[in-house]
């Protein structure tokens, strides 16, 4: 579905063009919108003169000029444009609804208790009807839906090839929710989505070559080149959760042995550390969490680490070597300038990332970790919601679509 029939005026290239090089760059004058873009100034004056007619762009008080005149300086207006972003993981739904500078104004979270595919789609729904709800008390109108989901994910025709947790196969989600609600509807892989909403409104803003890793249950990475979204010939790149780093490691849901995520996903962590507390190897950790090995889940897991307990550090630590290991064959391979780690990992991120900057700074080449920095993304838990708000905006603000 046409994502400018609620906005014909962006229909055209340069408007676009414009609109995105002030949501990218603003506060900007427009002039230093004219230097970059190549338009021609008296285009941006007559383009910016409806932007700000039709209420997307706003005069936002002004720049810096030694010698003249102060230039005014343009902002996007953000609460002209409304988008509802959901990320549909293994065990939730979660929902947001957010403004042109993705700022959230209501969000919404789902446990998911039965992953069969009706009972996900229903709960898919059960999100947007409430912030569809909420957008309606707001009186506001939202101009599309973007849904960032694990799995394969064709994202040009909005079908979820594979979805192993869901065990959906060809499920051509994007058409569903668009009949359902009248509104276009974009849909991509959960970690490409993470990569995309860092690009534009997160840590990774503006970095053109850029790898977002998602640690959760399951790992995933997006990549970012040349500053545009690499998917791959069948929408399966960045799976760096199935690169070997242990041979003959544990069995993967892939087939294969000793992929990353046998040995570093949030669930073989915890299956670690329960071996090892069972062999009476965890020191004082077994009594913190009640004596009971089994007991050992993420929550106490996280905690006991912030607490200071040494066996469940080393447990994190020990995934982040892990991690280092893969990145450092994939930064090898792809030179980014940035790579950030998120997904449910995140509370113990902390932990983490000095072992995978340790290895890292080992294992890869040299000339590729000049100007290489691993930091947390930035947009936190809402990293996913968020990058699937952006698959919206993003066609708002690109002129080539
Ligand atoms: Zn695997």
């Amino acid at each position: 579905m046409d994502i400018f029939s609620s906005l014909p005026f962006l229909k055209e290239i340069s408007p676009r063009l414009i609109m995105g090089h002030i949501g990218f760059h603003g506060p900007i004058s427009r002039a230093d919108i004219a230097r970059d873009t190549g338009l021609h100034p008296s285009t941006i004056t007559r383009i910016v003169a409806s932007l700000m007619e039709e209420g997307l762009v706003q005069e936002d008080g002004e720049g810096h000029n030694e010698l003249g005149r102060k230039p005014i300086l343009l902002s996007l207006v953000p609460d002209s444009i409304h988008v509802i972003g959901l990320a549909v993981e293994s065990t939730f739904v979660s929902g947001v609804l957010a403004n042109l500078e993705a700022n959230i104004i209501e969000k919404i979270d789902a446990p998911l208790h039965d992953t069969s595919r009706w009972a996900v789609q229903k709960e898919i729904e059960l999100v947007i009807n409430r912030l569809l709800e909420r957008s309606k008390e707001l009186g506001v109108s939202v101009t599309g839906i973007g849904v960032a989901m694990h799995g394969i994910i064709n994202s040009a025709d909005g079908i979820c090839v594979f979805a192993p947790a869901n065990g959906w196969t060809n499920v051509p989600v994007a058409a569903m929710i668009s009949e359902r609600y009248q509104l276009p509807v974009r849909v991509e892989n959960n970690a490409n989505a993470m990569a995309l909403g860092e690009y534009w409104f997160g840590n990774g803003k503006g970095v053109e070559n850029l790898l977002a890793v998602k640690v959760g249950r399951s790992i995933g990475s997006g990549i970012i080149l040349g500053g545009q979204l690499f998917p791959g010939a069948d929408y399966t790149a960045g799976e760096i959760g199935h690169l070997t780093v242990v041979l003959d490691g544990p069995l993967c849901k892939c087939g294969n042995y000793g992929c990353l995520e046998t040995v570093a996903s949030i669930g073989a962590v915890i299956k670690r550390g329960r071996l090892m507390l069972k062999r009476g190897d965890g020191g004082s950790l077994l009594e913190l969490i009640g004596n009971n090995p089994d007991g050992l889940d993420f929550a106490n897991l996280c905690e006991t680490a912030r607490l200071g307990d040494g066996t469940a550090r080393r447990l994190w630590e020990e995934a982040g070597s892990y991690l280092g290991l893969a990145l450092a064959n994939t930064i090898n391979i792809l030179n980014p300038t940035k790579v950030l780690v998120g997904g449910d990992v995140l509370p113990v991120v902390d932990f983490i990332l000095p072992k995978v900057r340790e290895i890292v700074s080992v294992r890869a080449l040299e000339t590729l970790k000049t100007n290489l920095t691993i930091e947390p993304v930035g947009l936190g838990a809402d990293a996913v919601a968020l990058g699937a708000v952006t698959l919206i905006l993003k066609e708002l603000f690109t002129p080539e679509n």
